[in-house]
């Protein structure tokens, strides 16, 4: 069977990108990074009347790439054809290497392709997808190394009591580990805080060495029930992470900076997690988030969706080896700034809407525009 000629069904007819900087709400950092606002870039999609919206939280450099590699691979081919133009995507950055801002830039298009698709069908993105669960269950995530005692046990406070939620996370590691004390402190506090049953997760960013991360880990466990430890060491070290995993009672976590496929494929192979993070804003979009479910899957894995909650919940309702949503902090604000119909949790999950089209959210152009800056 030959080709569908593509360009009389459903032609792209336009790529649109533009990125915001917002400030962040008081200073965020965690073990072995601090950052004073963060860019989301937004690309729509045009076919016909219809546009779909996708974004991911990168550098404005992405906007470059969207609007000459991205643009020319797929104005004029057929919008409902996702594989094909996810695949022509790639293609096109070979010269340019795929893990960072380019993936990132890819990302932000194929969520958009997919919004356009669900939208152009009349159909919600979860109905689009097919789901496995209407309530996303979600985890509350901050808890800045750089947040003093009382912005601590007020955001968890608020995690648990305003939306109840039953399982947090917070920041350790603080100053790449130099600040061991400091951290133990804080995550008494959490626990104190949260009381005796809620789930308490800890995320080192990479900043502890692999004997470090052994000791605190027992101490974690033992001190204080954490059963999450999320890049105890750098993410780069499978056979660290291994380690740990074999050694320590507590599950072992990352994947947050896969941007291909390949990438989670190595990291599931060498046994180095636990639950294997997924960011659908940097391994691909929505095309490659269900590639790396499936390879996790494949080995009897969990997968944890990495931050970007509103753009996590439709995927996460389609994906049966779901563990939970990360409700993060940051990025939970600023899509509340930037985008109408961002989800809120009630009772500790996401519910979705099937009778939305596409994932329901739409930029707000005018209060968005304050934050414009490309
Ligand atoms: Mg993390």
């Amino acid at each position: 069977m030959g080709r569908i000629d593509l360009k009389e069904r459903a032609a792209i007819t336009a790529i649109s990108c533009r990125s915001y900087r917002i400030p962040t709400d008081g200073p965020e950092g965690d073990g072995t990074l601090a950052w004073q606002s963060t860019t989301v870039v937004v690309v729509q999609v045009y076919c016909e009347h219809h546009f779909g919206t996708g974004w991911t939280y990168s550098s404005d450099a992405c906007q470059a790439i969207v609007n000459s590699e991205l643009a020319d691979a797929l104005v004029g081919h057929d919008a409902l054809d996702i594989a094909g133009l996810h695949e022509a995507m790639v293609r096109s950055c070979r010269n340019l290497g795929r893990p960072g801002v380019v993936a990132a830039a890819i990302s932000a298009v194929d969520i958009a392709l997919w919004d356009l698709k669900a939208k152009y069908l009349g159909l919600s993105l979860l109905k689009l997808f097919g789901s496995c669960r209407v309530d996303v269950p979600v985890y509350g995530s901050g808890g800045f190394t750089t947040y003093d005692e009382l912005t601590t046990a007020s955001q968890l406070a608020s995690w648990v009591g305003e939306f109840g939620i039953p399982r947090v996370k917070i920041k350790i590691a603080e100053s790449w580990g130099r600040e061991v004390d400091r951290d133990l402190k804080r995550v008494a506090l959490a626990r104190k805080t949260i009381g005796p049953t809620v789930e308490l997760f800890v995320d080192a960013n990479g900043g502890y060495s692999r004997k470090q991360a052994a000791r605190i880990g027992q101490r974690l466990y033992e001190e204080h029930g954490v059963t999450w430890f999320e890049e105890p060491v750098s993410s780069d070290d499978l056979e660290g992470l291994r380690l740990l995993r074999d050694y320590l009672p507590v599950d072992v976590a990352a994947g947050e900076y896969g941007y291909d496929e390949t990438y989670f494929a190595r990291m599931v192979a060498a046994e180095s997690v636990d639950c294997l993070q997924i960011d659908v804003t940097r391994c691909g979009g929505f095309t490659s988030f269900m590639r790396a479910s499936a390879i996790a899957a494949a080995h009897c894995l969990e997968v944890s969706c990495h931050c970007a909650p509103s753009l996590h919940a439709s995927v996460a309702a389609s994906t049966v080896n779901l563990r939970h949503v990360e409700y993060f902090h940051d990025h939970a604000r600023i899509d509340s700034l930037l985008f109408d119909g961002v989800p809120v949790p009630k009772n500790g999950v996401l519910t979705l809407d099937p009778s939305l089209t596409g994932h329901g959210m739409t930029l707000m152009e005018a209060d968005a525009a304050v934050f414009q800056i490309g």
